[in-house]
């Protein structure tokens, strides 16, 4: 067992804000505090992927070259805070899909821990949905909520290893939890 640390995150309410079905890419708003967070992980050595659930795709309110568009920007501008990202997953079917690859399965997080050689162990989950948790939790990783979109204890899932305030807090608490 000598995979990599990885942290898996959500996109819309984790890393940018929740435009509900983005397909804008002159809508990109990042979280207050992303490229810092991110940028003491990295130097904690951990590598990064993303996994969102992008039913847009399906219900046709997001454009699959749109969506593209979007992620190239993320990636150009994580890039010019020195962060990369070792994979980006998305799933496009509908919202009522039970796909294995759709969140809360972890069919995502399975196929970027298989191509980037993650230690699922020694990883974590990072969303602002229980789905996002859920989908953490049966990849074996460890889970953080951000606070303010679903509550833990109104949900039909387990909760959290920990609810963040916001992604520093989020970023310090796997700085202080962190396995080697
Ligand atoms: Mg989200």
């Amino acid at each position: 067992m000598s995979g990599k640390k990885t942290i898996f995150f959500d996109r819309d309410g984790t890393l940018i804000i929740d435009m509900n079905y983005l397909n804008d890419p002159e809508k990109i708003f990042y979280l207050e505090g992303v490229f810092e967070a991110l940028g003491r992980l990295r130097d904690a050595g951990f590598q990064f992927v993303m996994v969102t659930n992008q039913a847009g795709i399906a219900k046709g309110l997001v454009s699959p070259a749109n969506l593209e568009e979007i992620h190239r920007r993320m990636i150009a501008e994580f890039g010019r805070h020195g962060i990369q990202f070792a994979g980006i997953y998305f799933a496009p079917q509908p919202s009522d899909s039970d796909h294995p690859m759709r969140k809360p399965n972890p069919g995502m997080l399975l196929a970027g821990a298989r191509d980037h050689g993650a230690d699922l162990a020694r990883s974590w989950m990072i969303g602002d949905r229980m789905s996002d948790i859920e989908a953490g939790r049966r990849a074996g990783c460890r889970t953080i909520l951000l606070d303010g979109t679903d509550v833990p204890s109104q949900s039909a899932f387990p909760p959290p290893t920990f609810v963040a305030r916001d992604v520093l807090h989020m970023a310090e608490f796997i700085l202080a939890n962190d396995r080697e």
